[in-house]
């Protein structure tokens, strides 16, 4: 049976929070994949300007090249938006009816997967793990699992990862303010972001697309 990791996320930079977590449960449930999929217009995201889809989808791609088990998946991007997970399970479940499917997350997106569409319906497609992440203690989970019924139980599983501070947020506002980020994400990641003007106070919501123009 195949088994495979679905690592979700906005990635308004990927950085080595989501390298590191996507690893560690790829080693501790013996995943033979991990595929990372970009969010389209993510619909909890929607206040702020998101950096245009095939920027992150360039970076996430530059960030796992050199793993063998990693891919990146164009589910979101190429779907109309809004992009809901339940979507993405669904999409991945047809396609692979018999693989053991997980979706890793960390403990901050786990504790909102209430306010996610179909809850219960996501644990019904795919296992999930969720990643230690500092800052979000993981003390209101067993409420949220007893708000899913008795069955979440089995399907959620905490998977302890070296903690790694380091949020997409803190690291676009870094790059605003002239702050490294080298060291918190891989140096391909840093090099286009830098190459390519993105996160800066004048960048338009990222600029154009990566395209080269003559
Ligand atoms: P933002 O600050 O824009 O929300 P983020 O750093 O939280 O960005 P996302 O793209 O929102 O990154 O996260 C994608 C997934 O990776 C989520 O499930 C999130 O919980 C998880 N994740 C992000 N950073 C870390 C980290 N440092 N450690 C563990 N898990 C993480
Ligand atoms: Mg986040």
């Amino acid at each position: 049976m195949p088994s495979i990791g679905l690592m979700g996320g906005t990635f308004d930079p990927i950085h080595l929070g989501h390298l590191v977590a996507a690893d560690a449960a790829r080693h501790a449930l013996g995943l033979e994949r991990v595929i990372f999929v970009p969010a389209g217009q993510p619909p909890h995201k929607a206040g702020r300007d998101i950096t245009p889809a095939e920027h992150r989808f360039a970076m996430t791609l530059l960030a796992t090249l050199d793993h063998p088990a990693f891919e990146v998946s164009r589910a979101e991007l190429d779907r109309p938006a809004p992009s809901y997970t339940i979507d993405t399970l669904r999409q991945f479940r047809a396609a692979h009816p018999d693989a053991d499917l997980w979706f890793i997350t960390g403990a901050d997106a786990i504790l909102e997967i209430l306010t996610w569409r179909e809850p219960q319906e996501l644990l019904a497609h795919a296992r999930f793990v969720a990643a230690t992440r500092p800052g979000y203690p993981l003390r209101r989970l067993q409420a949220v699992q007893e708000a899913l019924g008795p069955a979440s139980r089995e399907r959620i599983r905490i998977l302890e990862v070296p903690a790694l501070a380091i949020a997409s947020r803190d690291l676009r506002e870094r790059v605003r303010t002239g702050r490294p980020i080298r060291y918190l994400v891989p140096r391909e990641v840093e090099a286009y972001i830098h190459k390519m003007g993105l996160y800066r106070e004048s960048a338009a919501a990222g600029g154009a697309a990566p395209a080269v123009r003559p």
